[in-house]
């Protein structure tokens, strides 16, 4: 299993970046033209084009950009580019990760240990929640005992 975002998602990342502030640049630099050309009739035309050439062209690469950075930061399938269930969880692995981490912080924090389901030591968590409950210590020895035994198992002594 991938615990990290591959070098191949953060390179389309970036890529999208790079895509989208070019697409920006062609975009806004429609408006520089216009305003140089401002008033020259002679070439209205070519300058019209071309500016509806750069806008439009502009704002495709924007949105071609944000969603190649889409696809980089959530991977094909958890972007929805690839329909794909099982890769998708395993795209937005650690995504999943940071949200059930912050949640178990919170819960240790005030106290509660919960272990998920199918996690090693979810087990041995649920185990031990049993053993506080249905054991009782002793007040010689502090052995833990079953909660129904009358003496202690280590020391005898009345529970
Ligand atoms: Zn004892």
């Amino acid at each position: 299993m991938t615990r990290r975002i591959s070098q191949g998602r953060k390179a389309t990342y970036y890529i999208g970046g790079i895509i989208m502030v070019i697409g920006a640049l062609m975009f806004f630099s429609t408006f520089v033209t216009f305003a140089m050309h401002f008033g020259d009739f002679d070439n209205f035309e070519d300058n019209a084009r071309s500016n509806a050439i750069r806008a439009f062209g502009g704002m495709s690469l924007l949105i071609l950009g944000g969603i190649i950075m889409g696809v980089g930061r959530r991977g094909l399938a958890g972007s929805g580019a690839v329909l794909d269930p099982k890769q998708a969880r395993e795209d937005l692995e650690p995504y999943s990760r940071i949200a059930g981490g912050m949640i178990k912080d919170a819960l240790d924090e005030s106290g509660i240990s919960l272990g998920s389901a199918g996690r090693p030591g979810s087990e041995a968590v649920a185990e031990r929640v049993v053993e506080r409950v249905v054991m009782i210590k002793c007040p010689a020895c502090a052995k833990l005992n079953e909660e129904d035994s009358k003496f202690c198992q280590e020391c005898g002594d009345k529970l």
